[in-house]
């Protein structure tokens, strides 16, 4: 079998799991100021800052949250400025998308939608023209696509916003512990990750709030005012742990990661290229993650495709909200047809992804490719 579907979720690395279990073992809740208290409090400051050492941050900015979608919606929430304008790009995830709806419609903010070109690059001029608005500005623009790993220059986004007195912030849930950032040198404001995506386990992840910038207090979850008031509730010990833990592997092993699954990618879509010639490659030309490949097999759906693959873990373009019907909404804004967008599939690889599963998911998606197309035509 292969597992090649990463951006959905990567298998917990040893280092994360051997930390998470070693924490539950422990009693101790960390912020009881006894011994015990005081061990768990420990591991959260341990798993805290293996995380802000992958990120080149302080550990004191990072609020820890349930995942990506809790710090996105956070992060739009305190950011953004009652009356002002939010910009997000056209192919953010949902949870970005829906939840900058939300907080546009209660904090009565204009919303800009920014289009994307047929490879799925932000279309910078509509960001000049949005940061060219009286208005005050927060641009929340993903680092990395999870349906096809194409990637923004989030760097220039974050300057081009800086400097016009915006607050930027980015969703790096598939970037992070796979390609190196840096936030002591790159100014974006805000950033959002979930652990899962690193090999960390789910349910856990950050939002990175740089110190002193100009937010409002405003929680999504309030009570005994952990997190500095930003994120009430007893601390996630052993996610926390298991989260500090596969951040650190995944530092240690990120050059030697990012080569190796940039290898077997190119591997699989060279192999499925050779085969079935007419597949399209979506972001192929652009720089991508080292790990995404969107397929598209003119003529097969992916669902039948899919259902055809049982021993291949891949997902069709709605990635996170598998069970959603609709054409990919990434693949739509890049221009392609309904049609298109349901035809296809994402391959996603990473940290345990070997050459075997590469030639096994290959051969198998070839064969059913061609068998679904087959099935297509005649009937
Ligand atoms: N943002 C992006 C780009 C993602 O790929 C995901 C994946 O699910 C999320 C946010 C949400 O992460 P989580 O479900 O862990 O909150």
């Amino acid at each position: 079998s292969a597992y090649l579907d990463y951006n959905a979720t990567a298998p917990v690395r040893p280092e994360a799991a051997s930390a998470v279990l070693d924490t539950l073992r422990v009693p101790g809740n960390a912020s009881s100021p006894h011994a015990a208290g005081q061990r768990a409090s420990a591991l959260v400051q341990l798993g805290r800052s293996q995380l802000a050492e992958l990120l080149r941050c302080s550990p004191n900015e990072l609020v820890i949250t349930s995942g990506a979608t809790e710090a996105n919606n956070l992060a739009l929430r305190v950011a953004a400025p009652d009356g002002g304008q939010l910009v997000v790009s056209a192919t953010e995830h949902p949870a970005v998308l829906e939840a900058a709806r939300q907080i546009a419609t209660d904090q009565g903010c204009d919303l800009t939608i920014i289009g994307v070109d047929r490879d799925g690059q932000l279309r910078l001029d509509e960001l000049h023209a949005a940061l060219n608005s009286p208005l005050p500005t927060v641009v929340s623009i993903m680092a990395a696509n999870n349906e096809t790993g194409v990637l923004n220059d989030i760097q220039e986004m974050a300057e081009l916003t800086r400097a016009a007195g915006g607050i930027f912030h980015t969703d790096a849930t598939q970037l992070v512990g796979r390609l190196p950032l840096d936030l002591s040198t790159v100014t974006i404001d805000m950033l959002s990750l979930s652990a899962h995506k690193f090999g960390g386990p789910q349910g856990v992840g950050a939002l990175f709030l740089r110190r002193g910038l100009p937010v409002a207090h405003r929680p999504l979850v309030r009570g005994g005012g952990q997190e500095r008031g930003w994120r009430a509730g007893t601390l996630n010990v052993a996610g926390i742990a298991g989260m500090g833990a596969a951040a650190a592997a995944a530092q240690a092993q990120l050059d030697i990661e990012r080569e190796r699954t940039a290898q077997l990618r190119d591997r699989l879509e060279a192999l499925v290229l050779a085969a079935l010639p007419d597949t399209q490659i979506n972001g192929r030309s652009v720089p991508r993650l080292p790990g995404v490949s969107s397929m598209t097999f003119p003529g097969a759906p992916a669902d039948a495709v899919l259902s055809g693959l049982p021993e291949v873990a891949a997902s069709d373009g709605s990635a996170c909200s598998s069970g959603a019907l609709a054409p990919s909404h990434v693949l739509l804004a890049m221009g392609r047809t309904a049609e298109e967008a349901e035809s296809t599939v994402r391959f996603s690889l990473g940290h345990a992804t070997t050459k075997a599963e590469i030639d096994f998911a290959a051969e198998q998606v070839v064969s059913v490719v061609r068998r679904v197309k087959e099935a297509m035509w005649v009937s």
